[in-house]
């Protein structure tokens, strides 16, 4: 049988499915089970193809989520505060958007994204680049200084405790790494 295009397709297999797993139930159960085992076994190739998808798909999803916002303008807040804020992805997110800002305001060349920054949390281990602590939470720590010609992207970006962010102050990694 031919399709006159991929939806029609996909959505003659979702129905085809529905129908099949109804009649037989205990498939379902195990089609669950092997699910859950191949996305424990392909954890990060899931997450690339996620990674990929969304960057293809970038605008459709920029004004999909932009239609839910202004349709749900409370709901999005609240869940904006109360949420995402709280969580280690809103954090992430909005101190790439402020340091974003920052780096804007210094004139500082290069750019990052939030997805950036969750591949340093992971490279990182949650620890901070200094003193190899596990806080609750990190900043975004510009190697070498903005106000000292540093590059905004991540090759010059690392995340670090607030403590050892605070005594960095304006010296380089170097520098900072020499005296501690
Ligand atoms: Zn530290």
């Amino acid at each position: 049988m031919a399709y006159k295009n991929r939806e029609d397709k996909q959505a003659y297999n979702r129905n085809y499915n529905k129908e099949y797993y109804k009649k037989n139930p205990a498939d379902l159960i195990a089609k669950a089970e092997y699910d859950k085992v191949y996305r424990a076994r392909n954890k990060e190739k899931i997450k690339e193809q996620k990674r990929q998808w969304y960057l293809t798909n970038k605008d459709h999803c920029a004004a999909k989520s932009k239609k839910y916002t202004e349709d749900n303008k409370e709901k999005v807040a609240d869940w904006y505060k109360n949420i995402w804020l709280k969580s280690e992805s809103g954090r992430f997110s909005s101190r790439t958007a402020q340091a974003t800002r920052r780096a804007r305001a210094k004139q500082a060349k290069g750019s990052f994204t939030k997805l950036d920054i969750n591949d340093l949390f992971s490279s990182q281990g949650g620890k901070c680049y200094y003193c190899r602590d596990k806080p609750n939470s990190l900043q975004i720590e510009h190697m070498t200084p903005l106000s000292r010609g540093g590059r905004n992207d991540v090759s010059n970006i690392c995340l670090a405790c607030a403590p050892c962010n605070l005594r960095k102050h304006t010296q380089t990694a170097e520098e900072f790494q020499s005296i501690t």
